[in-house]
């Protein structure tokens, strides 16, 4: 019999990323994964009823193509200036692969997306994560004259909910100009100013957008990066390393088609809007500090309970928000902005707690 003792030598020993829990309660209300309260455009709903099952016999196009140009027409560009993946999660872990090679570490800030780090220690590529500064901000300064192999920033920028005007956003990107700079967009819909005019001037800018938030679209898993098409093509030829195909048959006809019905979209973002300065207001009259959110969730702090507490006891009550047991944002939670009904519960729920 052979000795098995060094059986575990043979994984990979890593911290992923953790996800927020997906529970399964039918009284809850889930405010933990900044998912969209509101369900697609009824023009998507057609479109799954109307997609014929016989085409799942093929495989589908390798680049998503018809998602792929109705993406580019849609912020009008040219489809070779568009990657589609499953999730923007997919679309970043492809930029990681693909476009920090230069052995110099990448810059991003220390709290942000803890998918970052995850993605530079699973592909091995160096990093340095940059403080926030004491309002919570991303300062601009602290990637212009710094050598970096890259630099990936989420915009608005989260946990935090905080966004950065894209004039310092285009002075990050023109300072690093012979590097990759990530402008990750999950929020932007929700009130943030997006980068993506700046893809004329610069060759070295991805924007990266997802279908999960603002078009409620999370389970259908879409994501997309917008760059110039030389960065396009390093990306795909990664892709084509890993998986010719990961866009299936009905994400690209149910994604493409919820790119129709502008009006509805605009409308459902408005109303989240609102219901965040109702959630705001509420929580600030509940003795929370709340940073300035440009995102659909907010990132509120307590002066006299700990977060965890407050968690805890929503917990209870089958209202899921997200605590991050993480140094710095430990006595934060992280609540996504749902119906106003949902807001109203939540607040009243918080009421009881906090008095
Ligand atoms: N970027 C940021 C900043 C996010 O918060 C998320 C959501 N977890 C993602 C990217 C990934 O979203 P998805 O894969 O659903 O597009």
């Amino acid at each position: 019999m052979s000795d098995n003792s060094g059986f575990d030598n043979n994984f990979r020993a890593i911290d992923p990323y953790v996800a927020g829990e997906q529970p399964d309660f039918p009284d809850m209300i889930k405010l933990n994964t900044n998912e969209n309260p509101y369900p697609p455009a009824p023009g998507v709903i057609e479109a799954s009823k109307e997609f014929e099952g016989k085409n799942l016999r093929l495989y589908p196009t390798t680049d998503a193509t018809k998602l792929r140009r109705a993406i580019a027409k849609y912020h009008g560009i040219d489809p070779s200036m568009v990657y589609v993946g499953v999730g923007s999660d997919d679309v970043l872990s492809i930029i990681f692969q693909s476009c920090f090679n230069s052995g110099i570490p990448i810059l991003f800030p220390e709290i942000t997306y803890s998918f970052y780090v995850v993605w530079a220690q699973l592909y091995g590529i160096k990093y340095r994560m940059i403080p926030l500064r004491d309002d919570y901000r991303i300062e601009k300064k602290d990637y212009i004259g710094t050598e970096n192999g890259g630099i990936v920033i989420a915009n608005p920028n989260a946990p935090t909910s905080i966004a950065m005007p894209v004039s310092d956003v285009e002075d990050i990107i023109k300072a690093n100009q012979n590097r990759v700079v990530v402008i990750d967009e999950a929020y932007v819909d929700f009130g943030g100013e997006t980068a993506l005019p700046l893809l004329e001037k610069y060759k070295n800018l991805i924007v990266v957008r997802t279908f999960s938030k603002s078009r409620s679209l999370a389970g259908l898993r879409i994501g997309y990066a917008m760059a110039s098409p030389r960065i396009i093509s390093a990306m795909e030829t990664v892709k084509d390393c890993i998986n010719s195909y990961p866009m299936n048959t009905t994400a690209i006809e149910i994604g493409a088609a919820s790119l129709e019905d502008e009006e509805y979209f605009r409308d459902r973002i408005e109303k989240i809007i609102k219901s965040r300065d109702t959630l705001t207001k509420g929580l600030e009259d509940l003795g929370f500090k709340v940073l300035p959110s440009s995102a659909n969730f907010v990132f509120a702090t307590h002066p006299k309970i700990r977060a965890s507490e407050i968690f805890a006891k929503l917990r209870e009550k089958h209202i899921f928000v997200r605590h991050f047991n993480k140094p710095l944002i430990d006595d934060f939670l992280r609540i996504t902005v749902g119906t106003d009904e949902q807001v109203a519960i939540l607040l009243d729920e918080l009421s009881k707690i906090t008095y």
